[in-house]
């Protein structure tokens, strides 16, 4: 999975298609992503405690993460996105169009240390 919650991306597909909007939800066993306006469905919702006024409840859709490609910041283009390992031992993300960096993929490398149980 190479896009992140937090991402803006373009969808390439679909109703949606040319939106740019953020990454709310990324479900990586599915290969889903929720986008911000993207795939919005009305939820027909019954009277109920919670709801007491009922009616149509507006929400997004997971859509499949290959209909849509990341908006690099840097370059604003939507483009790929590759993995390389900085200097410091850490994977970064980054644009394949301008090669900026996208940001760390977590913490730096760990180093392998004896378990405390022996
Ligand atoms: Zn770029």
């Amino acid at each position: 999975m190479r896009v992140k919650k937090g991402d803006t991306v373009e969808v390439q597909i679909g109703d949606n298609r040319g939106t740019r909007a953020k990454v709310l939800v990324v479900n990586a066993q599915a290969n889903t992503i929720v986008v911000e306006g993207v795939n919005r469905v009305y939820k027909h919702v019954r009277r109920s405690r919670r709801n007491p006024q009922g009616g149509r409840l507006s929400m997004e859709m997971p859509v499949p993460v290959a209909n849509v490609m990341v908006v690099c910041p840097k370059c604003s283009q939507a483009t790929r996105v590759g993995m390389r390992v900085t200097s410091a031992g850490t994977k970064e993300r980054f644009c394949k169009k301008c090669s900026a960096s996208l940001g760390q993929i977590g913490p730096a490398a760990r180093m392998k240390t004896a378990s405390p149980k022996g």
